[in-house]
């Protein structure tokens, strides 16, 4: 085990990346690396099969998966990267390794309840393609349930 590596981080690697073998199905059929050259799952697994954990934690790459699965489904060794993605950002979020505008993200859930920010043009452009108007969320209830998970700890820290 890597000098430093999360035991479950570790185990893992040893249950799942490690059966890799590098054959490039995942990237082959990966919208994220269609769109972005230099996203490549493969290569992920690869450094963390080369111990190379805390690179793969604290760069960009693992943010930028849209968890669609595609890569889970089409690796002849069940190596299921998509879930090991969430895992890993697991991993970087409780290391105070997530990039500020994830952070960002989760506080505008927190205080809206949408993802994206509901600006007069989106509602225009909404009510232009005849889509429905967007109801107010249950922000309150969002809130607390992030208050109730380490989100709480993680946005704090990163206010103080
Ligand atoms: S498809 Fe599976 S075995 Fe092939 S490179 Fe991707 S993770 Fe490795
Ligand atoms: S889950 Fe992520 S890595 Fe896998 S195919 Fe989709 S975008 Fe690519």
């Amino acid at each position: 085990m890597s000098e430093g590596m999360p035991e479950d981080l570790a185990a893992l690697i040893k249950e799942k990346v490690v059966h890799c073998f590098q054959c490039g199905s995942c990237v082959g059929s990966c919208p994220t690396a269609r769109a972005i050259p230099e996203y490549n799952p493969r290569r992920m697994m690869e450094e963390l099969i080369l111990g190379r954990w805390r690179g793969v934690l604290s760069g960009r790459m693992i943010w930028l998966c849209t968890l669609c699965h595609t890569c889970y489904e089409v690796c002849p060794q069940g190596v299921g990267i998509s879930h090991i993605i969430v895992e890993l950002r697991n991993h970087a979020a409780r290391m105070g390794l997530a990039p500020p505008e994830y952070l960002n993200n989760v506080r505008q859930v927190a205080s809206t309840g949408w993802t994206s920010p509901l600006t007069g043009a989106v509602q225009r452009i909404r009510k232009e393609l005849g889509l429905p108007e967007v109801k107010t969320a249950g922000v309150e209830e969002v809130g607390r349930l992030i208050e109730l998970t380490e989100l709480g700890r993680m946005m704090g820290e990163q206010r103080s």
